[in-house]
């Protein structure tokens, strides 16, 4: 069977690993910038009486209909823009990728970034090329980045603003020179917008190549997967042609336009996520040794001391707390762990568990 696998799984694919989720069973979720907080009681029972009604035998509405103002409202996604829908942006980065890839087409994006634009490349067989942020600040290298942009001639530029995983914004001016000297499309991914204030949907329309992507992931319904794509019609017409019909199914549909009417509720959990941000990032300030990186996401980029950060991942696992292990993951992550900006209480364990396995000395 080897060597059939061998002979037809294309050769990019197989030097690929798998995206991996860790196994939080039991412990304190702190490694996916997921919301910690659930609904009010009555707000249940009013989305499962909702739910009930939802026409399961019936194949959902290719145009999620119910969704489209809802979330323009939301979004601050102007009316003459257009808004392409995707089972998570994952989906929509993948929607891109079939539109524009091609023999000797490519992928830009920086370094570290949000792993899965080269993961979908690879599948899509776009060529990825991965600009290196300045190590220190992990601020955009403009310089390198025109030049590249100019050597590489890239169908699609995906940045991340804020990136993950290191949670800090791109310098505004930087990116709009990067528009402006691609030769293809630029997406920003603002899948962290409900914890900034920055934001480019206000420039859609001010240049010919520029998409803003958004989730409704971070801000709470990651379990629903729905990510929209918002800019210029003539663009989000061609990339609806390679995507499913239905792929945004009935229960989806339902559930985000429900809690679209109740966005307040989700609202006050992001500000409270943002000002335990503060909090956090203040203790972290306050242990030796520790470089907390300033963020405008729901998570913080933790630099440890050197050689310890596996071992400090292990002994937080063990205490019951799992964090993102980022050492090993690019160069510039060397010692690094992401945390997840939890509750109140989840963010006091977090920091007892890290202090603890910080004065476990290891040989
Ligand atoms: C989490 C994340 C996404 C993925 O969002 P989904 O809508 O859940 O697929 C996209 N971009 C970045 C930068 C992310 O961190």
């Amino acid at each position: 069977m080897h060597h059939l696998i061998d002979h037809w799984i294309r050769p990019e694919l197989r030097a690929l690993s798998a995206y991996q989720v860790a196994d939080a069973r039991g412990l304190i979720k702190l490694d996916a910038m997921e919301n910690p907080y659930g609904w009010p009681e009555g707000m249940k029972q009013e989305w499962a009486a909702l739910l009930s009604q939802v026409a399961i035998n019936r194949y959902p509405d290719p145009q999620a209909t119910q969704l489209q103002g809802p979330l323009r409202a939301a979004m601050g996604i102007a009316d003459d823009m257009g808004l392409l829908l995707g089972n998570g942006s994952d989906e929509i980065i993948q929607m891109l990728c079939l539109a524009l890839a091609g023999p000797g087409r490519t992928l830009l994006s920086v370094e570290p970034g949000f792993v899965m634009y080269r993961l979908i490349a690879s599948f899509c067989g776009l060529r990825y090329c991965g600009v290196p942020l300045n190590p220190e600040d992990f601020s955009l290298d403009l310089p390198t980045l025109l030049q590249t942009l100019e050597q590489e001639q890239p169908a699609l530029v995906f940045l991340a603003y804020p990136n993950n995983p290191t949670g800090n914004l791109f310098d505004e001016q930087a990116l709009l020179a990067i528009i402006q000297a691609a030769p293809g499309l630029v997406v920003i991914d603002e899948a962290y917008a409900p914890f900034t204030d920055a934001s480019f949907m206000a420039r859609l329309g001010q240049f010919d190549n520029l998409l803003v992507m958004r989730t409704l992931s971070k801000m709470g319904l990651a379990g629903l997967r729905l990510g929209l794509l918002a800019g210029p019609r003539s663009w989000l017409e061609q990339l609806d042609k390679v995507r499913m019909p239905y792929n945004i199914n009935s229960l989806t549909q339902a559930s985000a336009a429900f809690a679209l009417r109740h966005i307040q509720v989700l609202q006050q959990q992001t500000q409270q996520i943002r000002r335990d941000r503060a909090l956090l990032q203040g203790q972290l300030q306050t242990l030796p040794g520790l470089t907390p990186y300033a963020s405008e996401a729901n998570f913080i980029l933790l630099r440890l001391p050197e050689g310890r950060a596996s071992a400090v991942f292990a002994a937080m696992k063990q205490q019951g707390v799992l964090v993102k292990n980022l050492h090993g993951a690019h160069p510039s992550l060397r010692d690094c762990l992401r945390l997840t900006i939890g509750t109140p209480e989840e963010n006091q364990a977090c920091l007892r568990a890290l202090q603890t396995a910080l004065s476990i000395r290891v040989p």
